[in-house]
């Protein structure tokens, strides 16, 4: 399932970035999905419920924003918000535009819970499991 994968990637991100930030624990996740994206928010929801377990985002609550479809006339450059994928100028009535939002999936924000005095054990965990993953790759 495409979800999956995309989910699973979203998760590394996020995971990557509470380890950046000295956190382990994230509370909110969002993301943006384009109408073009052909991504089911429904389906990036039941994936995320699944793949999250295990991961500092497991207690988080994920957001999916749809962000409105956008293209660009190429004759008179007009910005139009296509509500019903009519490409078409909303201008001068050109058939000739570009999409310029519409096809994305991607994250956009993560709140990460108040970070709790420094647990150094928990570090030393994480970065010897890194280590240890990277030998047995090569
Ligand atoms: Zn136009």
């Amino acid at each position: 399932m495409h979800e999956h994968s995309l989910v699973r990637s979203l998760l590394t991100q996020v995971q990557q970035i509470a380890l950046l930030n000295g956190s382990n624990e994230v509370t909110d996740i969002e993301v943006e999905v384009g109408p073009l994206s052909g991504i089911e928010s429904s389906l990036v929801e039941s994936a995320f419920t699944t793949l999250r377990m295990g991961t500092c985002a497991e207690t988080s609550k994920l957001t999916v924003r749809h962000v409105p479809l956008i293209v660009a006339c190429q004759d008179c450059g007009t910005e139009t918000e296509l509500e019903c994928f009519r490409f078409r100028c909303s201008e001068c009535q050109s058939g000739s535009v570009k999409v310029i939002q519409g096809e994305i999936f991607r994250l956009l924000t993560v709140t990460l819970a108040e970070s709790k005095p420094s647990e150094p054990t928990m570090a030393d965990a994480v970065t010897s499991a890194t280590t240890e993953e990277k030998r047995s790759g090569s």
